[in-house]
Order: structure tokens, then C-alpha cells, then sequence
């Protein structure tokens, strides 16, 4: 299958072809034809499977007509979760967009709002935005939705987690009701078919993976470590095994601190990107981990959502995700679209019932590992996949 064949215009395709891409993704090829015939979708898709360029090309291909946008007029809204996905998902619809003649912007928060309610003067062809700022744009009246034609919420499950239920309600409340849908999500939970419900109209649903399947391409494996010995651990391994780039979950941002200064002490560069930081100071942290300035880049789960980095080798588990939609939105981070990448998880005693957690949404034990001189005294006890804790019921 060729990307031509989708019903792509020759500009799309020879930009894409540009990047290097050579095929669609299952995904891709799903879902384009039915976007383009203009029906509503529910996709379940995880990061890494190209499902930002499933909804980008045919936007791209549709919104390729001659109109004329009035000024404060947005065609296409696409709502994120975060920041961070909201600039990356706008950098790819200027990467696959470059030889068309639409306009896009990311809008997001914690940032001066003059530039933004500037280039909004003139319309935009396709916004990016969080929630938030995007209703403080629609109340101050610079942005109006009536010549809106699409509406994407992409990672809806993220935008739930994070609280965002009452301010997507409110957006689509202003919203024509004469638009085409598509609701992205990694995981498709009842809140998400909630929302898709309300928001959707007979939605032709697409799924790439059973529900809770991961890319196989990525290698996943655990080590049983002592809490106290974590530290020393990533440092031997990426010594050790001469690792160069790794993006290190943890899970509190005194944490990260911490562990920034652990490593500095063993002779190995790190950064850390947290809540505490400021947007423009993460920013920075981002783009020297992708150019590969900074190697190693230890990060709470809060900051590193919606981090894309095209040829991330490995993610660490330095500490275990308490929720299995977490884990396998992490290790989604690499391995993504075509190449191969590792996920290592640091497991302690006290993650047992989350690991088994995850084990079972996974459906399949994570391979354990050991490392020469980091024998526990705290043992892990084997993986049950079907573990129903006896106090509390399992978490999902
Ligand atoms: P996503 O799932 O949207 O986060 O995309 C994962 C990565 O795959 C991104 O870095 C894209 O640039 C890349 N990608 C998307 N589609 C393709 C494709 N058809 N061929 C090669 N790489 C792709």
C-alpha cells in the first residue's frame, strides 16, 4: 500500500516521502480512507503506531481547498492533553503540510497570550490547543468556532485522567454541530466511549491492537532491585552496557532531583524535567535530549507526557508506574513506528501488586533479568497473571 493509493494529493505524499516514510502504518491505512469520507472515527491507538499522521494527512488532504478564512476562524481543532503534544502534533502538520498552503499554530498555556491572540487575527487553517487556554481564547472573544469544520481529541483517555472533562464539554458546547469527529485514545475506557458517545456521530470505530497490546517491537525486561540500590544500578547499566541515551521515569520531582545529582556524582550528565520547571527551561531540556546533548534525561510522568523523540533507543522504569495504562504509555516512547527499542523497569517488594497489575494487561510475565552484584535482599515474589490482591481490588 502506498500513501498515494490512500487518496493522498502528490505535495502530501512527496513530503512524506521526504521524511522518509515509506508506507502507512496499520492505522494509517485504517483510518485515512474513512476520515477522508468525511465519517466520525473512534480510534484505540498508542503512541509509536503513526496515529498522528492517521488524522494529520487526511486534515491535510480535506482542508486543501481553495476557502477563505475569516479573520478570529479556525477550520480544524485539535485538543491535547499537554502542551509538549500539542507542539509536536502542530510540528508534524508543518512537516507533512510543507508544500500546501494552510496555516496551523500550538496554543497552549503558561505562556504571554498576545503572540497568539495575533496570529489569530488573520484565522487558522488547524489549531492545536490544551483545554484551558483554548476556552480563555474563546471567553476573551479572539477566537470564534463558526466556521469550524473538525474536531480531534487526541489522547482523550490523557485528557480525562488529567481533569479535563469539564472544559471539553464547555468547548464542544460552542462548537457547529455540523462537524466530522475523530477521538483518538490509547485506551478506549468506559469515560472515553462516555465522551464518544456525546461527542461522536456514528462513529465507525478502528483498532490496530487488542485492547492493552503493546508494539512487540519494543524489548521489555525487568530487574528486581533493592529501593536503596536503584541508583547504583543505572549507573552500572548505562556504564556497563554503554548505553547513550535513556529517558528515566520517576516518580516525584524531589526524586528526580535527587537522581540527577546521584548520577553527576558517578561521572554521568543527566537533566531532569519536571513540574517544577518552567515551560521554557523544559523546553530547552527537550530539543538538547532529542539533538542528543543531553543523553540521559530523567523525568515525573506529569512532564514527560506527550514527549516524542523520533529514535528513542530505551525508557527506564526507575520507578514503576502505579496505573498499567501508565506503563504502557511510557514504553510507548520507544520503539516507535518501524524501529526497535527497550523498556527496563526497576522493581522493588513494594511494586509487586502494581507489576502484576501490569503483567495482566499486558497478558504476558515481563522477562526478569539479573545483574551481576545487585542480588535483593527484599525478594520479589514471581509474577502471578491473574493476581487478585486480598485487601483491594486490582487496579487496571
Ligand atoms: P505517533 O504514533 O503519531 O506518535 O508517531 C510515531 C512516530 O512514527 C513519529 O515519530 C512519526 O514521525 C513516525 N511515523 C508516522 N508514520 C510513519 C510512517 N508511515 N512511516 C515511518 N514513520 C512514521
Amino acid at each position: 500500500m502506498s500513501f498515494s493509493k490512500l487518496g493522498l494529493c502528490d505535495p502530501i505524499v512527496t513530503a512524506l516521502t521526504e521524511l522518509g516514510y515509506k508506507a502507512p502504518t496499520a492505522i494509517q491505512e485504517q483510518a485515512i480512507p474513512v476520515i477522508l469520507s468525511g465519517k466520525d472515527i473512534i480510534a484505540g491507538a498508542q503512541t509509536g503506531t503513526g496515529k498522528t499522521a492517521s488524522f494529520v494527512l487526511p486534515i491535510l488532504e480535506s482542508l486543501n481547498t481553495e476557502r477563505k478564512l475569516r479573520g478570529k476562524r479556525i477550520r480544524t481543532l485539535i485538543l491535547t492533553p499537554t502542551r509538549e503534544l500539542a507542539v509536536q502534533v502542530e510540528a508534524s502538520i508543518s512537516n507533512y503540510g510543507k508544500y500546501l498552503n494552510l496555516s496551523s499554530m500550538a496554543m497552549y498555556g503558561g505562556i504571554d497570550a498576545a503572540p497568539q491572540i495575533q496570529r489569530l487575527i488573520w484565522g487558522i487553517d488547524i489549531l492545536v490547543a490544551t483545554p484551558g487556554r483554548l476556552l480563555d481564547m474563546a471567553h476573551q472573544r479572539v477566537l470564534h468556532f463558526d466556521e469550524l469544520e473538525m474536531l480531534v481529541l487526541d489522547e482523550a483517555d490523557r485528557m480525562l485522567d488529567m481533569g479535563f472533562i469539564d472544559d471539553i464539554n464547555k468547548i464542544i458546547e460552542r462548537l457547529p454541530k455540523q462537524r466530522q469527529n475523530l477521538l483518538f485514545s490509547a485506551t478506549i475506557t468506559d469515560d472515553v466511549r462516555f465522551l464518544a458517545k456525546r461527542t461522536l456521530d456514528d462513529a465507525v470505530e478502528i483498532s490496530t491492537a487488542a485492547q492493552g497490546a503493546t508494539v512487540t517491537k519494543i524489548n521489555q525486561w525487568l530487574i528486581t532491585v533493592d529501593k536503596s540500590n536503584k541508583s547504583a544500578l543505572l549507573s552500572h547499566l548505562i556504564k556497563e552496557h554503554e548505553w547513550q541515551q535513556a529517558l528515566i521515569f520517576i516518580e516525584t520531582k524531589h526524586g528526580a532531583a535527587k537522581l540527577v545529582s546521584q548520577l553527576e556524582k558517578r561521572g554521568i550528565n543527566a537533566e531532569s524535567i519536571h513540574s517544577g520547571r518552567t515551560q521554557a527551561v523544559r523546553e530547552k531540556i527537550l530539543s538538547e535530549f532529542k539533538s542528543g546533548a543531553i543523553k540521559f534525561l530523567v523525568a515525573t510522568g506529569i512532564a514527560a507526557r506527550g514527549i516524542d523523540i523520533g529514535e528513542l533507543a530505551r525508557v527506564v522504569n526507575y520507578d514503576l508506574p502505579d496505573k498499567a495504562d501508565d506503563y504502557i504509555h511510557r514504553i510507548g516512547r520507544t520503539g516507535r513506528a518501524g524501529l526497535s527499542g527497550e523498556a527496563i523497569s526497576f522493581v522493588a517488594k513494594d511494586n509487586f501488586r502494581n507489576l502484576c497489575a501490569i503483567e495482566s494487561r499486558l497478558g504476558h510475565i515481563i522477562e526478569r533479568k539479573e545483574i551481576a552484584g545487585f542480588a535483593v535482599k527484599k525478594v520479589v515474589p514471581v509474577s502471578i497473571l491473574n493476581y487478585v490482591p486480598k485487601n483491594k481490588p486490582q487496579r487496571r
